[in-house]
């Protein structure tokens, strides 16, 4: 697995409902998580290793238990607001403040099939925001306000030219 990066295309696909769940997409999936912790982020969704299914992996906690992987997440109830910093392991170096709901009820189903509801608010509820967000292709940077995107130009046109030199 690769960690795709601004301004990667694989970032900028919707991703596709999660059908079947054979053995090796649950081996897949778990390969997915293992790079989540490999790379210290909260969470990662399946934009961001190249994958095109509704695949999110959590741990805001950090704790390494607990259900961690989730497929087809769907946001079902929003309600408050908030601004807070984030960051994103596919674009390094950006931090930028994202508007957000501050509570979200979210409904996943698990690598068997069953059906949960999660209840997150604040950093939980925002790193549910910005991975659903990956599933339809959208990073941080398109919440900016064109003024606010203005202050980081130089620092994407950093990972542009960091991309446009690995083709080559
Ligand atoms: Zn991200």
């Amino acid at each position: 697995m690769e960690l795709k990066r601004y301004p990667d295309r694989a970032l900028r696909k919707k991703c596709l409902p999660v059908r079947d769940v054979d053995d090796e997409f649950v081996s897949r999936a778990q390969q997915m998580l293992e790079f989540m912790y490999a790379a210290e982020g909260l969470g990662l969704a399946a934009p961001q290793v190249g994958r095109t299914d509704r695949i999110v992996t959590l741990d805001v906690a950090q704790q390494r238990e607990g259900t961690r992987i989730f497929l087809n997440p769907r946001i079902v109830s929003h309600e408050g607001y908030m601004e807070e910093e984030e960051g994103c392991l596919s674009l390094p170096g950006i931090r930028v403040k994202v508007p957000r709901a501050e509570k979200v009820a979210v409904r996943a189903f698990l690598l068997d099939g069953e059906q949960v509801e999660v209840e997150a608010e604040g950093l939980a509820a925002a790193a549910w925001q910005h991975e659903l967000d990956h599933l339809n292709g959208v990073l941080i940077i398109d919440h900016l306000t064109p003024t606010r995107l203005i202050t980081i130009r130089g620092q994407l046109k950093d990972l542009e030219e960091i991309a446009q030199r690995q083709e080559r």
